[in-house]
């Protein structure tokens, strides 16, 4: 895919394989356009994997009137669910506690969720249930009963956001698109005024290639308008920056029983979600100025998430201590540009158009990444004076979700727990890892004792996901830096001897992946052992 680049001319050239860049170039190779894509480091590697993972409607966004977006984005959630990626996207009932003098009120809430409930079509089991103080009790104990009122439960859902990202980019290369990670964007090419070539740095051997396009793409989410002043130096800001932060909690320390939505003084949501054998709590919404490669939970981050949560539960007394992990993401958030034109400036993405042709996309949801990937190849369509097809994406399943129709040795040979793991991870495509697993018995076993990923899995990460780094593997293939941040450190080791079999690394190479998982995992994610 990497000679691809240089040797094809494409009709668009996408610029960052986060969500919005991977369902971009999906969504047009699937319409049959001749698509590259390219990201500077691992895709998902920015923004798309260190969202809250929830794939809703956005219940905050109703008291302020935008209706239609939280229509839209339910809609997508149920496409995404019952169709497109139930393997990736599962149901999540949340119970929400009300305490006297607490904004958002009881009122406003139920008026919400009967809304939320209206909006999506909920069946009945699933609707938003009004519960008394004292049930809200019974089933979460140790919420606090001091000025409680009652609570409320609903459902919503969450979801791989990385894998989400990934199946994307690898649907869009089954389509025929080249995609290419660690490859960075140093500059663009023109003809007269209009852009018509990208300059794209392999990062790997440090060789630069001329990329032709007739449309080229910005989705580089944080730095998209480091792109737009590539391309015109005096253009206005387009995005504002604001980092939210989720910490990783032990169980043990943080002992709930159900997925909470607490609210901060201000009336602002906390989430607290159960997570494997760790609670995840988030998020925080600051500006933010610093260095983009090194977003992390400061102090500040800490103390207001423990102290939301130490206001709500009793017998809960978090410290700094108890926090295994955090992650840290950027909200890209429109700023919007003079010359922008209104009515191609949706109420929550941008999309941009420059008058070099750049076309830059911005904010948006995780969850409306399909539909906000549709408007941007509508409007590719339309400047390649291409006929605008209803997009296959609409019902069209991603890879794992796909019906597989050949037998299946491979898999009845693993334990039935690894199977149900596989399955839940990569959906139908399971059977591929499974098919690794059969070439070497050493591959079946877990990656250290009393971890769930095998050894097969970074093989087939390797083969079929484009995984070139430890990190590829433990954050983004499989999640496992905040899913079990403590067993992803422990594993780097046999991670790396693995991928320097089958990458053909020498034992530098290999040591130095370790290295530098150890100090990303100790400086961005915060996990010390
Ligand atoms: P990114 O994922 O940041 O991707 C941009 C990519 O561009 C990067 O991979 C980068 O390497 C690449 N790039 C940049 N410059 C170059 C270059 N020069 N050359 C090549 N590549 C380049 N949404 C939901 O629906 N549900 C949630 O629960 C949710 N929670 C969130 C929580 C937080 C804290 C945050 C910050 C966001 C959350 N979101 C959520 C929103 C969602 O995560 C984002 O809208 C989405 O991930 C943005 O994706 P993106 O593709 O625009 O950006």
């Amino acid at each position: 895919m990497v000679t691809r680049l240089s040797a094809d001319t494409f009709d668009v050239v996408i610029i960052g394989g986060g969500i919005n860049g991977a369902a971009i170039a999906r969504d047009a190779a699937m319409r049959s356009l001749r698509v590259a894509l390219v990201d500077k480091g691992d895709f998902a590697g920015a923004t798309s994997s260190r969202s809250s993972k929830l794939i809703h409607g956005g219940l905050r966004y109703l008291p302020q009137g935008h209706l239609k977006m939280v229509h839209n984005a339910l809609r997508e959630r149920e496409r995404l669910r019952h169709l497109t990626a139930p393997h990736l996207v599962r149901p999540i009932q949340f119970l929400m506690p009300f305490f006297r003098g607490r904004r958002p009120g009881r009122l406003a809430i139920v008026a919400g969720l009967t809304l939320y409930d209206v909006m999506a079509l909920t069946p009945k089991p699933e609707r938003h249930h009004l519960l008394s103080a004292s049930r809200v009790q019974e089933i979460e104990p140790r919420l606090r009963v001091n000025e409680m009122t009652g609570g409320v439960t609903y459902h919503d859902g969450t979801g791989d956001d990385a894998r989400i990202t990934l199946e994307n980019v690898l649907d869009a290369a089954y389509h025929g698109a080249a995609v290419v990670n660690y490859a960075a964007v140093e500059d663009f090419e023109r003809s007269g005024s209009s852009l018509n070539a990208v300059a794209v740095r392999d990062l790997e051997n440090g060789t630069l290639v001329n990329v032709r396009a007739r449309r080229i793409v910005n989705a580089a989410g944080p730095w998209a308008d480091d792109l737009r002043r590539m391309d015109d130096a005096g253009c206005a800001a387009g995005i504002r920056l604001t980092k939210g932060v989720h910490l990783v909690i032990e169980f043990e320390r943080l002992p709930v029983r159900n997925a909470l939505v607490l609210t901060d003084h201000h009336g602002r949501i906390v989430f607290v979600m159960p997570y494997g054998r760790y609670v995840l709590v988030g998020t925080t919404d600051t500006d933010f100025n610093g260095d983009r490669y090194m977003v992390t939970a400061d102090r500040d981050d800490l103390e207001y998430l423990l102290a939301v949560v130490g206001d709500a539960l009793h017998e809960v007394a978090l410290t700094a201590g108890d926090v295994v992990a955090s992650f840290a993401g950027l909200r890209a958030l429109p700023r919007l540009a003079t010359n922008a034109r209104p009515s191609s400036v949706p109420r929550e993405e941008v999309i941009l158009e420059s008058p070099s042709g750049l076309i830059t996309v911005a904010g948006g949801k995780l969850t409306t990444h399909r539909r906000i990937a549709q408007q941007v190849v509508d409007l590719i369509c339309k400047r390649l004076s291409l006929p605008i097809q209803k997009s296959p994406t609409l019902t069209v399943p991603l890879p794992g979700a796909r019906a597989i129709v050949e037998d299946d040795p491979a898999s009845t040979k693993l334990p039935s727990e690894t199977r149900r793991l596989l399955n839940e991870r990569y959906g139908t495509r399971a059977t591929l890892v499974a098919a690794v697993a059969a070439q070497d018995a050493d591959l079946i076993n877990p990656l250290i004792d009393g971890c769930s990923t095998i050894r097969a899995e970074v093989i087939f990460a390797i083969r079929y996901e484009m995984a070139r780094s430890v990190g590829d593997f433990l954050v983004r293939r499989t999640s496992m830096t905040w899913k079990a941040p403590l067993d992803a450190l422990a594993s780097a080791p046999i991670v790396a001897r693995l991928m320097a079999r089958e990458l053909r690394w020498g034992p530098a190479h290999e040591m130095s992946e370790v290295n530098q998982f150890k100090k990303l995992s100790e400086s961005v994610h915060g996990i010390i052992r």
